[in-house]
This record gives structure tokens, sequence and C-alpha cells, in this order.
């Protein structure tokens, strides 16, 4: 058992959380019990994984997306009165790591998503160095880094074709990251990859010729709190599940 302060503690350094400018708080939102012993990763703090961690007893849930976002209106009220009544009612703490997980140079979601899929970063770019240069393997068309992201990440992508030229060099995003294509255009990049498209970068894919890959906010999103999951295991001792729910996105 590891009291809740002493990851939150851990988490903060390590994440090094006072480094970012983020939409919502970084750490511990929900206090739940002292003792942690078992630790459920996941995505989103939605209801449904909530549910599935009341289920496997968690005593804390470690997810990317948590529940507070700058914009909202602060009340307690529907989904959010559901969410937050699930954890209070089953004192569960719930951690979030929203950009110091995206960013991680080893357990971060970039990190991760290009480890999964076989590239080699070389250097970072974009606001707050979110952004990942690095190189393919080898040089291949579109369609065939389309194919191998479907069947590594288990589902299909959208992707707006730029020139037509081999793809080498790749920029990499996870998640909501679609405006940051201009940048990884400035930044040399032949195709730009992250989770989800807009109407906008289908235009700068064929006005600028470099191609736009879409591969799911959910899909590039799931590797990040795994790998955490796994450091904190063995820091602290803890068992540790990932639970994925499904999302279309
Ligand atoms: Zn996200």
């Amino acid at each position: 058992m590891t009291h809740r302060n002493e990851i939150d503690r851990h988490l903060l350094s390590l994440l090094e959380v006072a480094r970012f400018k983020d939409y919502g708080p970084n750490g511990l939102q929900v206090e739940g019990r002292e003792a942690i012993g078992h630790l459920v990763c996941g995505v989103t703090a939605s209801a449904a994984l909530i549910d599935a961690a009341i289920a496997a007893k968690a005593d804390a849930i470690l997810v990317h997306h948590g529940l507070f976002w700058r914009g909202q209106d602060g009340r307690v009220t529907g989904w959010m009165k559901q969410r937050l009544a699930k954890l209070l009612a089953h004192d569960i703490n719930l951690f979030a790591y929203h950009l110091p997980l995206d960013a991680h140079a080893e357990l971060g979601n970039n990190a991760q998503l290009g480890r999964v899929l076989g590239w080699t970063a070389e250097s970072r770019f974009g606001e707050q160095d979110l952004g990942w240069l690095g190189l393919l393997p080898e040089p291949i068309s579109l369609d065939d880094l389309a194919s191998q992201i479907a069947r590594t990440l288990g589902r299909s992508t959208v992707q707006a074709a730029g020139d037509g030229r081999p793809l080498r060099r790749v920029a990499w995003c996870t998640g909501g990251a679609q405006g940051y294509f201009e940048a990884a255009i400035a930044a040399g990049a032949d195709v730009f990859v992250t989770g989800e498209i807009s109407e906008p970068q289908a235009h700068y894919a064929a006005e600028m010729g470099v191609a736009f890959m879409a591969a799911g906010h959910h899909a590039t999103e799931r590797y990040g709190v795994q790998a955490l999951g796994q450091h904190l295991a063995q820091q602290f001792g803890l068992s540790q599940q990932f639970i994925d729910i499904a999302n279309p996105a």
C-alpha cells in the first residue's frame, strides 16, 4: 500500500507538471482513500471507466483526460454529478495528467506511439515542444502507412494526400492536435499523424504537399497511461491494469 500523496508527489516531479500551461489541473483531481494498492488506468475518466474501476476494486484511477477543463461552467450536474458521485461513493482517487503525459520523453503518449509504430524520434516542434519529428523505418506510400497504422492501432484512419512523394520524415502528436499541422509542415515533415482531422487540414495537405493522417484521438492516446501505470507498479509495488473503453473518435 502506498499513500496517495506519495504517488501525487512522485508524478508531479516525474512528469514535470509545473512546466506546462494546460487546459485543466494535472495531478490528484478527486481525493479518495489514503492507501493505494490497486490502480486502474484508462484514457478518459468516463462513467464507463469509473464503473469498471469500481468492479475491479481499484483504489485509484489514472487517466489522460480527467474531469475538469477550462471553459466548463463549474456546475456539478448531469454527467459530472454522475461521475463524481461514483468516485466519492467508492472513495476512489482520480489522478489525471494531460499535456505532461503527452510530452514525457519515455512514458508519454508521443514517445509510446512512436515506439509502438517503430518510428525513430529525432526532435520536437510546436507549442510547448509537444510535436515529435522523426523517421519512418523506410520510405513508404500514404496508403501503405495508413494500412500499417490501422493494423497496429486496430482502427481505420482518415487521410488527406499531399503531393504523393514517398513518405520518410514523419511528424506526430497524439490526440486532437490537428492544429499542429502547419507547424509540422514548417518543421519539414512529409506526413503529419495525429488523432483527429478537421476541415481545413484537407486543404492544407493538398496546397502544401504534405500528407495528413488522423489515426484516432482515443487510439493514439492509449499508450502513455499504460507505460505510466507499469512504471508506478514497479516504483511502488502496486498492482495495476489498463481498461480500454472503446471510443470511435
Ligand atoms: Zn486527448
